[in-house]
């Protein structure tokens, strides 16, 4: 799968990643095969250096807008600022098998993966090519 990107989002996306020593983490909005903007979010995990939890006030503020007839929440980014661009352990663990995007930066590249179905308690995450225009 193939998914169209801005340059000038994913490079909004990388600066806000490599500005910040803990887990950066948004969501992403836009449409199927199709990532238009981000909606950057507070990390609010106990251990954000370790983990990323997003400020859920701007997931239910972002569903609501998309119930208005604002843009789709696709899925979400976040940063592994010591880690590689894969998802972890414990993204897999804790994602739900909804076909929803994770765009992963870790070490100065993005990948995107698609949280797929559940797998002995865990989800299989399938890459997705990003198409950066
Ligand atoms: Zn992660």
């Amino acid at each position: 799968m193939k998914v169209a990107i801005s340059r000038v989002t994913l490079e909004q996306i990388m600066a806000l990643c490599v500005a910040d020593r803990d887990e950066v983490c948004g969501l992403l909005l836009g449409a199927p095969g199709r990532i238009d903007a981000i909606l950057p979010a507070a990390n609010i995990a106990s251990d954000p250096a370790r983990h990323f939890e997003l400020d859920p006030a701007v997931l239910i503020a972002a569903h609501r807008a998309a119930r208005a007839g604002g843009p789709a929440v696709i899925g979400h980014y976040h940063s592994h600022p010591s880690g590689v661009a894969m998802p972890s352990a414990t993204d897999a663990a804790c994602a739900a098998p909804d076909g929803g995007f994770w765009l992963i930066v870790a070490d100065g590249e993005a990948r995107l993966w698609i949280a797929g179905a559940k797998d002995g308690g865990v989800v299989r995450f399938v890459e997705a090519m990003l198409d950066i225009r």
